[in-house]
């Protein structure tokens, strides 16, 4: 936090002229939401003294017309994301300033009971996003926040901090979702997610797709495949323009990580999909992790350094659950036997083949070992359960992209599994809903744990409804569910079980569907696997 001489309120004749235009006008949804007045802005202190050498700009546009967010819970704090955009900082002549921005957390949402409040620094050199760590909060209680800087407001977002470590505490709800190709169709999920109530929002990957325009795609994206800096933080400011989304990011604490269409379809570590030199795409690979970073609510911890960033990590909820957030793309080793659904091949088994690297391994691992939690779940990509298929000449196929292309790497976990407190995998990536078991070994060995998939929110457009006899579950014992339906899973922890509500939409490709309870799925305490409700 930088710290400032003050000069009163810093607010001038032409500050006020601009509050009431913005007002009058009404143009800018959210551009006073927070005060409605510039009289209600200054009695609270929003606006940004001048300072000697600052460029502070004085914002003529809503500079945070790409929202707010805030992301990975403690007990005493959270982080808050924004972003000033760039055309607003272009308007205010300072487009490559180093820019001031207050963040305000009050514990309601009109600000008059002040929590905390500081100051961080939006810079160039990181797209002019702000990565605030809040701390000295309460555990376990509802907070809203807000940006303030060159004259401009945010809209507020609301957030919750997680409760104390190891406390009693006896619900959490969290819903998870994937792979939202912005082409493909709406986010009219999250428009539903939005009005859930919820304490978490875990989103496990393909947040963009990296993909040029598909010419019959639902709403385009804006240009061909994307490789550069500027290329993937105009993608991101593309999909961030969805206002559902925007609600989404402001109403719930979000816990992210990610999968390939981040950076490119089923690349592996330094290996991309297609022949690109492999310094070419560890350059494009730094830069979509810069601007994953540039765009989500992550702490410093994560900032990206050259092609590297620190993703997996816990969050955890007093006694009830500890989540491990996974990363299982930078540092996998390359798929085997040529990647999608393949035949078995010896590659496959290669006893040293690895997801999630040496480290990552270790540290999962021990700390599921240590673990304390009643729930131990697992937010990563790729389905760990098998799932098998047939090619077109008969002969059963494994997905190489997903754990069952590193099987020994699996039974590792697996093996662990068996004396860890109620497992539960939630995974993303494949575009389907399924909910099952996870065996320990075959089909007749002891189920050790539960895995829970999420469908995408829009990729793939519409689905289908899934035919009685599609083969996939007789082929597929382990699964007790299967959709091909966008949407997410709500999910209810209590300490006696987890309850996983799979909610979907009839459509995507055309705005406004309504919502369905597809399936309602259930872990119970004590009891490894799933079990259906409904
Ligand atoms: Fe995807
Ligand atoms: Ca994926």
């Amino acid at each position: 936090m930088r710290d400032g001489p003050s000069s009163g309120m810093g607010m001038g004749i032409d500050d006020l002229r601009w509050f009431e235009l913005f007002n009058r006008r009404g143009t800018r949804r959210d551009f006073l939401r927070a005060g409605g007045s510039a009289a209600a802005l200054i009695a609270c202190g929003g606006a940004l003294p001048a300072r000697r050498g600052d460029r502070t700009p004085r914002f003529r546009s809503d500079p945070f017309e790409l929202g707010v967010a805030s992301g990975d819970p403690l007990p005493d704090g959270v982080v808050l994301w924004t972003r000033l955009g760039g055309a607003s900082l272009a308007e205010a002549g300072t487009p490559t300033a180093p820019v001031p921005v207050r963040w305000e957390v009050a514990e309601d949402e009109a600000f008059s009971r002040m929590a905390r409040s500081g100051e961080s620094l939006a810079i160039p050199e990181l797209g002019h996003s702000v990565h605030a760590e809040v701390d000295g909060l309460e555990p376990g209680r509802v907070y809203h926040y807000r940006f303030i800087s060159g004259g401009a407001v945010s809209r507020v977002g609301r957030t919750r901090t997680a409760p104390p470590p190891g406390a009693p505490t006896d619900r959490l709800r969290f819903a998870f979702c994937s792979c939202q190709n912005f082409e493909d169709g709406y986010y009219t999920a999250f428009r539903h997610m939005a009005n859930e109530d919820l304490d978490l929002v875990v989103h496990l990957g393909d947040y963009i797709y990296e993909g040029g325009q598909n010419q019959r795609g639902a709403r385009p994206h804006d240009g061909p495949e994307i490789f550069s800096l500027d290329q993937y933080r105009a993608r991101y400011a593309l999909y961030r323009t969805d206002l559902d989304l925007q609600a989404v990011h402001a109403g719930f604490a979000w816990t992210a990580t990610w999968d390939d269409h981040d950076v490119d379809n089923n690349y592996a570590a330094g290996v991309p999909e297609n022949d690109q030199a492999p310094e070419a795409f560890m350059l494009r690979r730094a830069a979509a992790y810069q601007a994953y970073y540039e765009f989500m609510p992550l702490r410093r911890r994560s900032a990206p350094s050259g092609p590297e960033m620190s993703m997996y990590r816990t969050v955890a909820f007093g006694d009830l659950v500890s989540m491990k957030v996974l990363d299982t793309r930078q540092y996998r080793d390359d798929q085997a036997c040529g990647d999608r659904f393949k035949p078995d091949c010896e590659g496959r088994w290669g006893p040293d083949r690895t997801l999630l690297g040496q480290a990552q391994e270790d540290w999962l691992l021990r700390g599921l070992h240590e673990s304390p939690a009643r729930w131990n779940v697992l937010a990563q990509q790729v389905m760990m359960a098998p799932l098998r298929n047939w090619d077109t000449e008969g002969r059963p196929t494994n997905s190489m992209d997903t754990w069952d292309g590193y099987p020994v790497a699996r039974q590792r976990v697996l093996d662990v599994f068996e004396s860890v407190r109620n497992p539960v995998v939630l995974t993303g990536d494949i575009h389907s809903s399924w909910a099952g078991d996870l065996h320990l070994g075959d089909a007749r060995s002891p189920v050790v744990g539960a895995e829970l998939v999420c469908s995408s929110i829009s990729t793939n457009g519409d689905g289908y409804d899934v035919p009685a006899q599609d083969g996939f579950i007789e082929w597929n014992p382990h699964f007790k569910f299967h959709d091909e339906r966008r949407g997410y899973v709500s999910c209810e922890v209590t300490p006696d079980r987890i309850t996983a509500s799979f909610r979907a939409l009839p459509y995507v490709r055309e705005p406004d569907a309504p919502l369905q309870t597809r399936g309602v799925l259930v872990v119970e305490e004590g009891r490894p696997g799933v079990v259906r409700d409904l």
